[in-house]
């Protein structure tokens, strides 16, 4: 998920790898490291000027392969930093993203005496390629990736043939830059737009054998394969911003992408189960559960506010959600059936930190839905769940929220199959997690209409959003994102609650925007847009695609498609980011990096 940076060429490698990484670091890092034929790997914990000062003086050697690390499997440690090495310590692998079977693949290798080092999924992949090397690289990987699942960008480099590199995509983007002294490969044209910009991207199923002064490029079979060169158009702070104006938008884009890691290599459609690697162990102790306590702050407690919804009615677990914060100085009554789930994108929340330690200590199973591995949460709770969702570089939480709400999803499956959740639900549930990324798709598509309507709305200082049901938690979450992008107050009511004292602001001047998706609650949520619109208020709804009764009662509507009700806040979310992006671009805003706010809440 992160970066990786190859050189081979006339040129010195080891300075222009360093530099490389670098260009790569704002995608976020743990760990770094590179590797230079005839000289070895070196590793470092942290950003890339703890491996730079590692290397003291310049390596001898015109070619080699370097990675920044964003975790997945294993902690962020020196052993765990790539590159990784086979058993006879002459292959050398970097590698961005998730071997799907490692598990699998590792036991079997385990029976061939073969031992481990770290706890990645790439050493696995590593020890493979060695396995299968008989003095041709290219071929050892060929024959490597016919065994392996999952997504990767992947560099490798053997001590035997110093003047190869051999890369391959699936999933994960690798770029060959062609330069007037050598060869580039990169995992993002932010690092070679330096050196040359004449690229060629490679596809998904591409692999090439990259050497100083030539490239063939072929299909894992070894069919070779024409790519023609391109010009890299933008300049570095677009590309780091894939094109977008702002990593805001970026990672709202990225929301199917980050919906699929999320769910990659966790479903079982046919038995309606998911795999939740961290929670095997304690499945007996979650399928037994009198309640589960959700604490998180901000955006994480809204993503546990809907999975509260969702995990009783589904799985039938009695489920209470705390502000972290709230949590920490109370009364917990505690209940030796009763578990504490934190969910932190960051896993540093210092309130959310603080709730876990307190639930330990009073002797109760704890649990996270994290996304950045090996952090203080992750390592602190008895289990837990990985988001994948990728780094987030914009203050502002979007995808991995909806990752978070992904995971409770699963959660409900993981739990819910053991207690009432029937086969045939199961597998209804699983088949919608599926389909949502490209339900989302069609939302995203909807993004010019979208931004009109936010310069609609972009002169109003007021807002009110409502939803019932599990949508209610989200008339809060977009409350809150519109207030973080664009300074705008905003509240979030659950719908049957607004006659109880907030229609009192309603009038022209004071828009709501309605969650209306047509569910059991529906004809409950039209009544409330009708009260709204007695009082003269402008509506804005996000409905259900062809829903023309809630079209003629309000001002605006946003369609998001009708969906599995389960999956149906996910979908209806998205529209908000993007409303509350527009109105904030509109403003004026640096919606990157709203005032007053930092992306890992570290201090109470
Ligand atoms: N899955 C690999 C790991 O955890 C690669 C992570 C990455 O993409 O940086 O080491």
């Amino acid at each position: 998920m992160c970066g990786i940076f190859g050189y081979i060429g006339t040129r010195t490698a080891s300075p222009i790898l360093v530099e490389g990484l670098r260009t790569l670091e704002y995608r976020g890092y743990d760990s770094a490291g590179i590797y230079v034929p005839g000289y070895g790997a070196v590793k470092a914990v942290g950003p890339i000027d703890n491996l730079a000062k590692k290397i003291k003086e310049t390596i001898p050697g015109t070619s080699g392969i370097a990675h920044t690390r964003w975790a997945t499997h294993g902690a962020p440690t020196e052993t765990n930093a790539h590159p990784h090495t086979d058993q006879s310590g002459s292959i050398f692998v970097v590698h961005n993203g998730i071997i799907e079977n490692y598990t699998l693949l590792k036991e079997g290798l385990k029976v061939q005496g073969i031992t481990f080092e770290s706890d990645t999924d790439t050493e696995v992949l590593t020890k493979l390629i060695g396995i299968n090397y008989s003095g041709d690289l290219l071929e050892a990987v060929q024959r490597t990736l016919r065994m392996v699942q999952g997504t990767y960008g992947l560099a490798v480099m053997s001590e035997h043939e110093p003047e190869k590199i051999v890369v391959a995509r699936m999933g994960s983007p690798l770029v060959i830059g062609i330069c007037e002294d050598g060869n580039i490969i990169a995992s993002d044209p932010s690092a070679i737009v330096s050196h040359t910009k004449d690229v060629i991207y490679l596809d998904d199923g591409d692999m090439a054998l990259i050497e100083k002064d030539s490239y063939q490029i072929m299909s894992f079979e070894g069919r070779g394969r024409e790519k023609t060169t391109e010009k890299i158009e933008w300049d570095l702070e677009e590309i780091k911003k894939d094109g977008y104006d702002h990593y805001l938008l970026k990672e709202i884009m990225e929301i199917p992408k980050a919906i699929e890691n999320t769910l990659r290599g966790r479903l079982i459609p046919d038995k309606g189960r998911v795999k939740l690697g961290g929670l095997e162990k304690h499945s007996d102790k979650l399928s037994g559960l009198h309640r589960l306590t959700i604490v998180g702050c901000g955006s994480a407690a809204y993503a546990g506010e809907v999975g509260r919804y969702i995990l009783e009615e589904y799985a039938g677990v009695p489920t209470t959600v705390e502000l972290a914060s709230e949590y920490r100085y109370r009364t917990n009554l505690k209940d030796s059936k009763s578990a504490v789930l934190a969910i932190s994108q960051s896993g540093e929340t210092a309130d959310t930190l603080a709730a876990i330690r307190l639930a330990k200590k009073q002797g109760l199973g704890t649990f996270g839905i994290v996304n950045v591995v090996g952090s203080t949460i992750a390592r602190e709770n008895d289990a837990g769940v990985y988001n994948h969702a990728g780094p987030e570089v914009s203050i502002a939480s979007t995808k991995a929220v909806i990752s978070q709400i992904t995971v409770l999803i699963m959660l409900a499956v993981f739990i819910g199959r053991e207690r009432k959740m029937s086969l045939e639900d199961g597998k209804d549930i699983i088949e919608a997690l599926q389909s949502l990324p490209k339900e989302i798709e069609k939302v995203l598509e909807q993004r010019e209409e979208i931004e009109k309507i936010a310069k609609k709305y972009a002169q109003f200082q007021n807002f009110v959003f409502i939803g019932r049901n599990n949508h209610s938690p989200l008339a809060s979450e977009a409350a809150l994102k519109l207030k973080e992008i664009t300074y705008i107050h905003a509240e979030g009511y659950p719908g049957g609650e607004l006659k109880h004292g907030p229609i009192a602001l309603l009038d022209e001047k004071f828009p709501v925007v309605a969650f209306a998706p047509q569910d059991h609650v529906y004809e409950k949520i039209v009544s409330n847009i009708e009260e709204i619109k007695a009082r003269k208020a402008p509506v804005l709804a996000i409905a259900n695609t062809g829903d023309d009764q809630v079209s003629h009662l309000v001002d605006d509507v946003i369609y998001v498609p009708k969906v599995h009700p389960i999956i149906q806040s996910i979908v209806s979310i998205v529209p908000t980011y993007l409303l509350a992006y527009y109105i904030g671009i509109e403003k004026g805003y640096n919606v990157d990096r709203p005032r007053n706010l930092a992306k890992s809440v570290t201090v109470e």
